[in-house]
């Protein structure tokens, strides 16, 4: 056998798991088509840590549950950006009081605490910029927000220092049963494993390889509103419109502010925008930064372990809520795939990420240290995000460091500020060329076709 276990995908699933399995003695790999882990996961997201007060699916609900009581633990080993917010799920008459109402016993049965069902006065002040009408509100401590893309590789560098093998830019194309265990084919390799464990939405079975689609409900049309905008909320808020539409405004840990329309209808902008004043006073088109709409998906994740005995596990389905959901589904198969092959605890392993400086957290004493050992962070290479030239170098050096722009944007920030990189990227290309000792027009943005610079303009050649 190659491998114990061969994990297919690297998106933020694949890599929880590879994490909880890199803590016992398996040979471990995790298999990814793209340049980068954690590619799929958008950049651009939501970002709540739910609670499971929200969804109809009691087992939905748990693994919220469950994942969010593990968050806290996990953002201060990682050292990752996490904001607690409280959150705020609005009734504006007596339908939408009946359903908060019924929402609310529901959660206490589900024994979740830490939540009140408010009179409207008591909303207003501690959201005194709500523009609604509000009877009742379901107020929440749990739920907070986090940056998935930082969770998924902090998860990944964490399994990588303690010996999962990480295959990039290598895509899954069949899998095969054995006597014992399966053959895993890809477009590079043939590997034989005791188990699979498969988070791609890739199905496979005896007529090959299909994509398992999943159906969406809607579409999140988001709003990115700059962080110069002063009637924010400082409470994550729910609530339905005029079109019973689901609304949310959350803050992000970037200390921007989202707001998201779960529609089924194919709105345009200016309707969108007609929404969202709606739920927020004053807020003008100059306020905001991006707009851009999303497939909704609500289905349930379900765990697959009904081939456990062959050696095969498949997690499927698309939630709101997976974020939330990962950690604990991470726990389960960790659980299930220990107690089906004969493994121990390492008594090696390494549960730290690597120190991570980031400028513009930095105090200026602590800011002058790190200028002192490495020069490199007093050199600011996206002015937007504050981005040292320390910072990139550091994100290409790392554990699964990037190798593209956006890898480094994902890592850093870099190119993700009001810009959008037309200060930064040329600088940005110049480093990762460096660093990866390619050439300038090797360099691309996230896959094989996306080169930044597509030739060298052949005067240039005899300069
Ligand atoms: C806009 C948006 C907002 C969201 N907001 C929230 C939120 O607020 N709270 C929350 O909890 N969740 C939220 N989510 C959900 C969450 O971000 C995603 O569902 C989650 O990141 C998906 O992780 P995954 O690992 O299951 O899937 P993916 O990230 O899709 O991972 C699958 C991986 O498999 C790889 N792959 C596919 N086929 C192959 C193959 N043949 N061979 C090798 N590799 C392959 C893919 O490249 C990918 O990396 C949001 C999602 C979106 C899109």
């Amino acid at each position: 056998m190659d491998y114990d276990v061969l994990i297919l995908g690297g998106g933020l699933i694949g890599c929880a798991i590879a994490y909880e399995l890199s803590k016992y003695s398996l040979n471990i790999a995790l298999i990814e088509k793209d340049y980068d882990i954690a590619d799929d996961v958008a950049i651009v997201n939501s970002s709540i840590i739910y609670d499971g007060v929200q969804c109809d699916n009691n087992i939905m609900s748990k693994l919220e549950s469950i994942g969010n009581n593990i968050i806290n633990e996990l953002v201060s080993k990682f050292n990752l950006p996490y904001t607690q917010k409280s959150s705020l799920i609005i009734a504006q008459n007596e339908k939408e009081e009946k359903r908060l109402e019924e929402m609310y016993n529901r959660a206490i049965k589900r024994g979740i605490s830490n939540i009140a069902l408010l009179d409207g006065k008591y909303a207003y002040e501690l959201e005194p910029n709500l523009n609604l009408k509000v009877n009742k509100a379901l107020y929440s401590e749990n739920t907070g927000v986090i940056c998935p893309c930082d969770l998924a590789i902090a998860y990944g560098e964490v399994a990588f220092d303690n010996g999962v093998t990480f295959k990039l830019e290598e895509e899954v194309k069949d899998i095969q049963k054995l006597n014992r265990g399966y053959k895993v084919i890809t477009n590079k390799n043939k590997f034989k494993c005791r188990m699979v464990i498969n988070t791609t939405p890739e199905d496979y079975n005896v007529d090959g390889v299909k994509e398992k689609t999943y159906k969406n409900k809607g579409y999140l049309k988001y709003f990115l509103i700059e962080k110069s905008f002063k009637g924010h909320f400082s409470n994550i808020v729910f609530c339905f419109n005029e079109d019973q539409e689901m609304m949310c405004m959350c803050p992000t840990v970037q200390e921007n502010h989202l707001v998201a329309i779960n529609t089924k209808k194919d709105t345009n902008y200016n309707e969108c925008y007609e929404k969202v004043n709606y739920l927020i006073c004053g807020l003008k088109s100059s306020d905001i930064n991006t707009f851009y709409e999303v497939p909704f998906y609500d289905n349930n994740i379900v765990i697959d372990d009904s081939l456990v005995h062959d050696g095969y596990i498949k997690i499927t389905g698309k939630n709101y809520a997976e974020v939330t959901m990962t950690a604990a589904i991470a726990q389960i198969v960790k659980d299930t795939i220990i107690n089906n092959l004969n493994c121990k605890f390492k008594s090696d392993f390494n549960d730290k990420r690597r120190e991570i400086y980031r400028f513009r957290d930095l105090s200026n004493e602590e800011r002058k240290k790190i200028i002192n050992l490495d020069e490199k962070y007093g050199k600011i290479i996206c002015a937007c995000n504050k981005v040292t030239e320390g910072e990139i170098v550091d994100a290409i050096r790392r554990p699964l460091g990037a190798r593209t722009v956006e890898g480094v944007k994902r890592r850093t920030g870099a190119g993700y500020g009001n810009c959008r990189g037309a200060y930064c990227m040329s600088k940005i290309v110049s480093i990762l060329a460096r660093e990866t000792n390619k050439d300038l027009t090797d360099i691309v943005k996230d896959s094989k076709k996306s080169k930044i610079l597509l030739n060298r303009i052949k005067e240039f050649d005899e300069m």
